[in-house]
């Protein structure tokens, strides 16, 4: 069966996307309930039914579901209205102008991610207008607050309306995005992501005048001891399925070959990664968070005057775990090398702790998304990808489901140019992605669901 690319959608799926766009809807506050309506609209268009949920005044998150005959598994198409802030000044274009020029539409949440919302609204208004006969429901959801954590959105809607958005398989962002390797574009897609740990430190000592420094216990001193044993750690390495096959797949590129030596022997990956972050910086870095847990400071508070020793310092840290691990246990053994280090006086806090999620690579759904990939440009390859930080898809597989983030995107530009438009400047998607995409998943979902 040939994979079908539906060029006649470009110009709706386009204009839906400028649309929405322009509906501000900066976390905070959100205010997603304008594009959650938004969107119930253009749906209600094509005859679907939609159910709007606040959860809280202005929150709004959109369900709808495009029923199956039976027999099949539940898909759920994911996604989140909430854009990050974005500054005008330091954009080429008004980024709430929804501009469309040069073959792109330009805007806040053009990559994250109402681009991906468009698409995957404009494929299932054609499933329903092509009269596709589905085994399993399809189900859409926008939902409110991911930027801000999804717990007034996603999170919101799994505790409160569970049955609502319940599938056996979901897909959200997260990846999807080519990357060109060797001339080669090779598709990511998400299959995990690392849980956090984000605690605070307190450390304690004795106030004195900072003339006599020895007649004082100064916090930030030993704040500072704190910060260079955890900064020093060398978290013990693991290569979880999704990293192991993400590997095993780059090392068979001319250009990774030698990370095939972090499979034989993982001991050595630091020395692989040092000599790969010469040539390839943000890749190797971002390996090396793929195989370990890292701690890393990014707060710090201490002192009140320039001649008062500080009898406190406070810093927050940012710990990331792998799957498996377990983000209170984890803390745990931080407390104890701080203590086996014989740093006392400390204190401890948990602000957030997410458990990491992992869904299996060897799903019929994995399965098809690589086969119609490869429909479409027969000698392109995937790529399972673990993100160092989180999505919605955390509370779907929580729930059992099996989840992967997948966008459709080809590189226009440099994989690490197109990635740093996200949550950045001048960030968009060209016409010719929205048409890719909206072919991609639909043939995805019709050869899934049928
Ligand atoms: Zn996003």
């Amino acid at each position: 069966m040939p994979a079908k690319i539906f060029r006649e959608v470009e110009e709706e799926v386009t204009s839906f996307l400028s649309q929405l766009i322009r509906i501000d809807t900066t976390n905070p506050p959100g205010n997603e309930t304008a594009a959650a309506k938004y969107v119930a609209e253009t749906l209600e268009h094509d005859g679907f039914r939609c159910e709007l949920f606040e959860s809280q005044p202005r929150r709004g998150s959109v369900v709808t579901r495009l029923k199956g005959e039976g027999g099949g598994p539940t898909l759920l198409l994911l996604s989140h209205l909430d854009v990050v802030a974005a500054n005008p000044r330091e954009w080429s274009v008004d980024p709430f102008g929804g501009v469309v020029k040069n073959g792109f539409v330009w805007g806040r949440g053009a990559l994250d991610m109402k681009g991906m919302t468009a698409v995957e609204i404009m494929v299932l208004k054609l499933l329903k207008r092509n009269h596709v006969k589905l085994k399993g429901d399809v189900v859409l959801a926008a939902t409110a607050d991911e930027e801000r954590g999804g717990d007034g959105g996603a999170g919101w809607l799994v505790k409160n309306h569970p049955d609502k958005v319940y599938a056996n398989y979901v897909l959200n962002e997260g990846a999807g995005m080519a990357m060109k390797i060797d001339g080669e574009n090779i598709f990511t897609i998400n299959s995990a992501e690392k849980g956090i740990m984000w605690f605070k430190v307190k450390a304690s000592g004795t106030p004195g005048h900072g003339s006599i420094p020895g007649a004082a216990d100064n916090a930030i001193l030993r704040m500072n001891k704190v910060i260079d044993k955890l900064s020093s750690l060398h978290p013990e390495i693991s290569l979880v399925p999704t990293v192991k096959q993400y590997i095993s797949e780059l090392s068979k590129r001319k250009s990774f070959r030698e990370l095939s030596v972090i499979l034989q022997n993982p001991g050595q990956s630091d020395q692989v990664l040092d000599k790969l972050a010469q040539k390839e910086k943000y890749l190797a870095e971002e390996l090396r968070a793929r195989i370990r847990m890292t701690v890393t400071p990014t707060i710090i508070h201490g002192g009140v005057k320039e001649n008062i020793i500080p009898s406190e310092c406070e810093a927050v840290f940012d710990c990331r775990v792998l799957p498996g691990q377990r983000p209170v246990e984890e803390l745990n053994e931080i407390k104890q090398i701080l203590e086996e280090a014989g740093l006392q006086k400390l204190s401890f806090e948990t602000i957030q702790a997410n458990d990491p999620t992992e869904s299996p690579l060897n799903t019929p759904l994995y399965e098809t998304i690589v086969n119609v990939l490869k429909e479409f440009e027969p000698k392109c390859g995937s790529i399972p990808v673990m993100l160092t930080g989180g999505t919605d898809s955390r509370f779907f597989r929580k729930m059992g489901s099996v989840c992967y983030g997948f966008h459709p995107v080809r590189p226009e530009t440099s994989y690490s140019e197109m990635q740093h438009t996200i949550h950045g400047v001048d960030e968009r998607i060209s016409t010719e992605n929205l048409v890719f995409g909206t072919s991609v998943l639909y043939n995805i979902v019709e050869r899934f669901l049928t």
